[in-house]
């Protein structure tokens, strides 16, 4: 039997950049597609927004999408375009690029990787035990993987054969959507009626003053709201013809299609992202309308979370429960998707009534704050992981700085190319010392010359040294002393290397905290105190024998 460290099931976005994750790693990984080769049929998500596109920034492949695609203001909420220009970010847009296109580079990226995928199989169950998990394959083969990883869409077997539940709510809407040629040209744009939400575009298209313009030539990209849900079965040319007659009286000639398929305001999420070994992501975790264009998103972005805390736990570094951090912080994020793409689809609905709730949105989100939350949220640029209270920055993305170091002028997002931790020092070199982690985190001593701004946050104060996850989010923040950090490279990266080195040469003892932090949790545990590790922030109360009455409150912004 093949072994892998991990085997993702499923090759689309969100499976292909988990795997990009854990090849960076170092881990073994391999993908099972039921597919041959990466083509999809059909039109799916049809871009990526100012979040996704960083993080493909601090891979250092944002270049090879920018370069094939559309840059422009693409955010939005129930309709209502969502300018972002004005946001602190290099990418303060999204791209209007087709997910053929996506799937294409992201494959591109992981072949270069070299990341083997068993193309052509499809994975038809698996059984899990205390050491690994047994993958069977359709045509009979299996595999064994310590961890396995459903991105195996929203149908996912992974999370049927696990057993993970998933509610939510059944749909209330359908429509076709086609890739045909026409024999009578029907007007171009997105139309509304009594029935719904219809549009007619062509598959090449460019954006020109924010305005999409279609290209001349080339197949019809249709999409038809149907009167009545439609049946979970696969939509044929006669339903496609139906449907537009319905709406318009015509079917416009409709004829050789290459796609037709039907999609719904179906919304659901896993109960649980993770299952001992197994682990669900992007649509097998999450399915909901494409209102507002986020599946994809959320998918890769969960691949992001997920892909360097699998790499800690399979290369030992980390304990399992570094697994359920993934949970803890993409389950909220996925729900907040959910609410806001039902709300969406609420808010379209043709009611007059309705119409009047989507005129007062329009009108709230019209105003600047309510505006720029949104637009924040709609980007994916305002996620904000619950790391405890402390500085703004703490579980919020890092901005990509322009730094001056040793090496010379720095992004932050260069630094982050390899997926590896960051230790940004921003203060006098040597301040701080974490060798017993050198193995894992790279230290950078910088100096930033400028403002701290975050997107609807607004601007934050300089912190002395900040922690940056391989995810680009902000593990610990530094004020001009080390506390906390001892605490925050243990629950993040793992046990240190070795407890007798880290004396800082500056007279900061880190292992000192990391005593201290030992007895702190044996008195925890002794049940004497409460302690609650906060950004390295304590908080003690009640007595202990030998000491007196502690009670330390962690800073809050
Ligand atoms: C009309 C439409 C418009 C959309 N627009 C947007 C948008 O603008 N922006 C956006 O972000 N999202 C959009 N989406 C959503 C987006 O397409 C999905 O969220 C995205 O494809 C999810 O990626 P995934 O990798 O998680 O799952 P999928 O893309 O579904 O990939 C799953 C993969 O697993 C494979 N597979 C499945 N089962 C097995 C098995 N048992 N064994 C082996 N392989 C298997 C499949 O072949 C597939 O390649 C849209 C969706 C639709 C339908």
């Amino acid at each position: 039997m093949t072994k892998h460290a991990v085997v993702i099931v499923g090759g689309g976005p969100t499976g292909l950049m988990l795997a990009g994750e854990l090849a960076l790693a170092g881990v073994d990984v391999a993908i099972v597609e039921r597919r041959v080769n990466q083509d999809i049929s059909g039109a799916r998500a049809g871009g990526l927004h100012a979040r996704t596109l960083e993080v493909l920034d601090q891979r250092g492949i944002v270049d090879r999408f920018l370069s094939e695609g559309q840059v422009g203001q693409v955010a939005g909420f129930a309709g209502v375009r969502l300018d972002i220009s004005e946001f602190p970010t290099r990418h303060n847009y999204g791209l209007g690029l087709w997910q053929s296109h996506i799937e294409r580079i992201l494959g591109g990226w992981v072949n270069e990787l070299a990341v083997p995928i068993y193309r052509g199989r499809e994975v038809s169950g698996f059984a899990q035990d205390d050491t690994g998990v047994d993958v069977d394959l359709s045509n009979g083969e299996s595999l064994r993987a310590e961890y396995l990883v459903g991105c195996d869409g929203g149908r996912s077997v992974v999370r049927k054969t696990a057993g993970i539940e998933f509610p939510g709510w059944d749909p209330t809407t359908s429509a076709l959507i086609a890739e045909v040629e026409v024999t009578d040209a029907p007007k171009l744009g997105i139309h509304h009626d009594a029935i719904g939400t219809h549009a007619f575009g062509k598959l090449k298209y460019e954006i020109r003053n924010g305005e999409v313009v279609f290209l001349d030539g080339g197949p019809m990209r249709v999409m038809v709201t149907e009167r009545h849900v439609g049946p979970a079965t696969e939509p044929t040319l006669r339903d496609l013809s139906e449907a537009l007659v319905a709406v318009y009286g015509t079917d416009y000639g409709i004829h050789s299609p290459t796609s037709i398929s039907r999609f719904t305001d179906t919304t659901r999420q896993a109960a649980t992202y993770r299952d001992r070994r197994v682990l669900l992501a992007g649509d097998a975790a999450h399915v909901h309308a494409p209102d507002g264009g986020h599946g994809l998103n959320t998918g890769v972005q969960d691949a992001v979370n997920l892909g360097w805390k699998l790499a800690q736990v399979v290369r030992r570094t980390s304990t399992d429960s570094l697994l359920d951090t993934y949970h803890a912080e993409r389950h909220p994020v996925a729900a907040r998707v959910l609410r806001n793409t039902m709300a969406s689809i609420a808010l379209r609905r043709p009611d007059e009534r309705i119409k009047a709730v989507r005129d007062t949105m329009s009108e709230l989100l019209g105003m600047d704050e309510p505006r720029r939350r949104f637009a924040a949220m709609m980007s994916g640029l305002d996620i904000h992981y619950d790391l405890g209270k402390g500085h703004p920055l703490l579980g919020r993305r890092m901005p990509d700085l322009d730094l001056l170091t040793a090496r010379g002028a720095l992004r932050v997002f260069t630094l982050l190319h390899g997926a590896r931790p960051v230790f940004l020092n921003l203060s006098k070199p040597g301040t701080f010392d974490i060798a017993p982690w050198a193995d894992r985190v790279q230290v950078v001593d910088a100096t930033y010359i400028g403002a701290w701004e975050l997107p609807a946050t607004g601007f934050v104060a300089a912190p002395a040294a900040v922690l940056i996850r391989p995810d680009g989010y902000v593990a610990w923040v530094g004020d001009g002393t080390h506390l906390g950090l001892v605490d925050a490279l243990t629950t993040w990266f793992g046990a240190p290397a070795s407890r007798k080195s880290g004396v800082a040469s500056h007279g900061t003892d880190v292992s000192a905290e990391t005593r201290t932090t030992s007895r702190m949790q044996l008195i925890a545990a002794n049940g004497h105190i409460r302690s609650e590790p906060r950004n390295g922030l304590f908080l003690l109360e009640g007595r202990v024998s030998s000491c007196p009455v502690i009670r330390t409150v962690s800073s809050d912004t």
